[in-house]
């Protein structure tokens, strides 16, 4: 048996959690080392090739806030930016650039070949030794021993994976990468509750063979916003997006096709992502929609490839072909990969703390789609804060986020008190303070606690500390120079006379006058940075809604959770109730509040809309 140099902690797979974790027990003093199956794959998109979104790029700021690789490594590879929901309230604003995969893997292993107090080597761990209940180190496939006190196991979906074109399968992690099946049977003799999950892709297609003509062009922002706070600008080319639809033709061969499919075909057991669904899934789930919009989303500067987003299959290749066909821009169109489905082990998350250390084995830790969810963001999340711990354990330190202050820690509490019977994902709805916890204001949220534990550099807490000094001071000002509405109405600046005083914020926060109207009303404001500014205003604007915030969870948390739900209730009819949740409902059909809370994708907004149909049936 070799044995090799000792570290502290060692991260198994260089996925997104993986590099998370690793970098963040490097950040926070610990020897550590990466292992994954090789050096080159470290940092790969499995799937689609873009960051962020709704939920999920607040998720990206939250990583960066706290001194994470995410942020930084998009912004140098992001060619596609664009805010999500801008026409919408701030809160629920979702930063999301498109990436050049191939930049995006550089700029990963860029940073993490360069970073202190972090070793990388290539190889498969095969077993995680632990001796009188305590972890000594990790087996590789070659027999190498490397000691270690504390392991965090990012393995994503490789643990048993499977991956199905059709009837056909082969045992892989993802296309042409070999499974993990040593250390799958490793957690299974450590009795740990595991399950089985499933997710798609689509097929590649050749970016000569499209008919953009055809295509509606989605052009990205502007002025792309960057989603790490230490960067000022995006200096990558940006290109377009294109938007197509499926046709009754595709609906027609997919539809008589479905028994080929691995999904429809019963070859795969686990469930697959509700919100990212496979073509086929959405063809089944909605059979009055007549066509689905595909984003046809280019996979690099230099790149050949397009992503066409919507429609992940795990259809024969022929079926494939035969329907890529049928969908306008695409009817020439060459596959240049075909879209497959994988399926891979996970385990229960509720076997977790919130440090994302098991409850039953000390100094083991998982993080990403090894405890149920899906997404580069998610997994990115879990990691950094697995890696943390596993860090600062070594002090007999932690580091845990609140469900009330972060992304990070909804995710992490969800996961760990309600388990993913389905692939989780993260979305606004899921936070009861989305108002408060915004991807604006993740630097202001975090990076002091971050700076607290030694996973924020100086540089950043500084800088923040700088903005919220700022912020502060401006607040201030303008709450002392507030306008009563008498003195508003003699400026022509028209508001409610109810006596109130109004600062400059909150007439810009609720579109009353603009910026070039504030500065008339103050010079000084000229002074203040586009930064400071956007905070001032959106900070006004959620403090009004915070009441509304505070109803909400007060019934949430209202002790007359044994209200019971009458069996006729139509869920469909309840105002506020995503269409998503009113399926759940109408199938499962709690019998009271307490049952509702326990669904998985209840939110405390659900609860209370829900209280308020009650409230009014009640009284009718
Ligand atoms: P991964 O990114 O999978 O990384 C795991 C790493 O661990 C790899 O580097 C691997 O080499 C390494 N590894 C595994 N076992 C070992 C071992 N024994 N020893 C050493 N190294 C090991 N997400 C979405 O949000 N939407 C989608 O539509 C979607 N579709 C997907 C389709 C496919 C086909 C696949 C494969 C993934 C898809 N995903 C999707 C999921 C997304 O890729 C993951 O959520 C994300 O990559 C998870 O990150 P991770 O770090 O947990 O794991």
């Amino acid at each position: 048996m070799k044995h090799s140099d000792d570290f502290e902690v060692i991260v198994i797979g260089g996925g997104h959690a993986g590099t998370e974790a690793a970098a963040a027990s490097a950040r926070v003093g610990a020897r550590t080392l990466l292992v994954s199956h090789s050096k080159e794959t470290i940092g790969v998109m499995s799937c689609n090739p873009a960051i962020g979104g709704v939920g999920k790029g607040t998720l990206v700021k939250e990583i960066d806030a706290l001194g994470g690789v995410m942020g930084k490594a998009i912004d140098r590879a992001g060619i596609h930016y664009k805010m999500l929901n801008a026409s919408k309230g701030p809160a629920v604003w979702g930063p999301r650039a498109q990436a050049d995969r191939g930049l995006y893997r550089d700029a990963i292993q860029d940073i993490l070949f360069n970073y202190k107090n972090l070793s990388i080597k290539a190889g498969e761990v095969t077993d995680i030794v632990i001796e009188a209940g305590l972890i000594c180190g990790v087996e590789l496939s070659d027999g190498t021993i490397i000691s270690c006190k504390k392991v965090v196991l990012t393995t994503g979906t490789f643990l048993n994976g499977k991956i199905h074109f059709g009837h056909e399968t082969e045992g892989a992690g993802r296309i042409g990468e070999k499974p993990s099946i040593a250390l799958a049977k490793r957690l299974y003799d450590l009795k740990l509750n595991m399950g089985r999950l499933k997710t798609g892709t689509p097929p590649r297609i050749e970016k000569d063979s499209i008919n953009y003509e055809l295509c509606e062009v989605q052009k990205g922002d502007d002025i792309p916003s960057p989603f790490s706070y230490m960067n000022k600008e995006v200096s990558v080319p940006q290109i377009s997006c294109y938007i197509t639809r499926t046709s009754r033709e595709t609906k027609d061969i997919i539809s008589k096709n479905l028994k080929l499919s691995a999904i429809y075909g019963g070859n795969i057991s686990g469930a697959g992502p509700r919100y990212c669904p496979s073509i086929e899934d959405k063809i089944s789930r909605f059979a009055d929609k007549e066509s689905h919009q595909i984003f046809l989303e280019p996979e690099g500067l230099g790149s050949n490839l397009v992503y066409p987003n919507g429609i992940s299959t795990s259809l024969p290749r022929n079926v494939q072909d035969e329907f890529i066909k049928t969908i306008a821009g695409l009817e020439n169109a060459v596959i240049a990969e075909y879209g497959y489905a994988v399926e891979y082990d996970y385990v229960d998350p509720r076997e977790l703390q919130s440090t994302l250390e098991l409850k039953s084995i000390k100094g083991l830790y998982l993080a990403g789609q090894i405890n149920g969810t899906t997404g580069y963001e998610e997994a990115g999340g879990q990691g950094l804060i697995a890696g943390a711990n596993a860090a600062l354990s070594l002090d007999d330190r932690s580091f845990t986020l609140s469900r009330k202050i972060s992304y990070i820690g909804v995710m992490i509490d969800d996961l760990t008190a309600l388990g993913a019977s389905e692939p989780y994902r993260m979305f606004t709805s899921r936070a009861e303070n989305r108002l408060t916890i915004r991807q604006d204001n993740a630097d202001r949220r975090l990076s002091s606690l971050g700076y607290n534990v030694g996973l924020v550099e100086n540089e950043r807490a500084e800088a923040v500390g700088g903005k919220m000094a700022e912020i502060d001071l401006w607040a201030k000002y303008f709450n002392e120079s507030s306008i009563a509405p008498t003195s508003l109405k003699k400026l022509s600046i028209d508001v409610k006379q109810d006596g109130r005083r109004r600062t400059i914020p909150d007439l810009l926060a609720h579109k009353v006058i603009d910026w070039s109207l504030a500065e008339t009303l103050d010079g000084s404001i000229k002074s203040i940075s586009t930064e400071v500014r956007q905070a001032l205003v959106v900070d006004t604007l959620y403090r009004a809604f915070e009441s509304r915030h505070d109803y909400e969870r007060s019934l949430y948390n209202d002790n007359q959770n044994n209200i019971k739900l009458p069996a006729t209730l139509d869920y469909k009819k309840i105002n506020g109730l995503s269409s998503e949740l009113a399926e759940k409902l109408s199938f499962s059909r709690p019998e009271n509040i307490e049952q509702m809370k326990r669904i998985q994708g209840i939110t405390p907004s659900a609860i209370a809309s829900v209280m308020i149909a009650m409230r009014k049936f009640k009284a009718a």
